[in-house]
């Protein structure tokens, strides 16, 4: 059975994207490969996870780490004991580097019939590959360079080829910095794959100096993208407004 460090366990509505208000449960696993200027998570903290007490309380007790896989079936089954559930929501820090572990609780939940879906920075496509079998949504970012400080774009589109097989959302951050080459070529990486891909433009919730999209520029972007793809919707994280998880 494997274990994992997990930063956080909780009940709450999905915050972005095309699942947007679905009630979920969240694991937050810890770390991640990457360093997003606009990064606002704490995906660190390893030595106790945090558990809410009971479905939307916001209030927590502490579990030391690593939490093995069975336990943290469990404690996803109370949380669907008291609210019905649309998923459960894999996030971070980059959960793909915890596979395994994501395919063991899968499977443990799969006798309450728990969705799962995985909300990924779309960099590790091997390690997607290994566990598809046990995900039944994937909501994937596309990094700008600008946020990461390299291109990768030959990675996420390796990506979209082997996630476009589930449902798949698409995400890309546009901050006030994001300049319209790089959203371009974005948009271009997504439109090479499946002009179908239903994909998110997310005004950033600026944090750490990064500023925010002016109003014109994020309906200009949209209709960029609208001439190359089916589907792209303007999508704010909404969890901050109302002051949730
Ligand atoms: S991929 Fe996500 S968790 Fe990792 S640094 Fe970027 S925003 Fe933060």
């Amino acid at each position: 059975m494997s274990n994992a460090n997990v930063v956080e366990i909780f009940s709450s509505a999905q915050g972005e994207g095309k699942f947007l208000g679905c009630r979920q449960v969240f694991v937050r696993l810890a770390g991640c490969n990457l360093n997003c200027n606009f990064c606002d998570t704490d995906f660190n903290r390893t030595e106790f996870c945090r558990v809410e007490t009971s479905a939307g309380s916001m209030t927590f007790r502490d579990e030391k780490n690593p939490l093995d896989a069975a336990q943290v079936a469990e404690l996803i089954k109370n949380f669907y004991d008291e609210v019905p559930t649309h998923s459960i929501s894999f996030t971070g820090g980059e959960p793909l580097l915890h596979g395994e572990f994501i395919r063991d609780v899968a499977a443990l939940t799969k006798n309450f019939n728990a969705k799962i879906f995985l909300e990924t920075n779309g960099t590790l496509p091997d390690e997607f590959e290994k566990i598809s079998d046990a995900i039944d949504f994937v909501s994937m970012d596309i990094k700008l360079p600008n946020v990461v400080g390299k291109n990768l774009f030959g990675v996420h589109e390796k990506f979209m080829r082997v996630a476009r097989e589930k449902d798949l959302c698409v995400k890309i951050v546009v901050t006030g910095e994001t300049s319209d080459d790089e959203f371009i070529s974005a948009i271009e990486v997504v439109a090479n794959v499946d002009e179908k891909i239903f994909v998110v433009l997310q005004p950033v919730t600026p944090v750490n100096g990064v500023s925010a999209v002016p109003a014109g520029k994020i309906l200009a972007w949209q209709a960029t993208a609208l001439r190359r793809l089916k589907n792209v919707r303007v999508i704010p994280q909404t969890h901050k407004f109302i002051n949730v998880l």
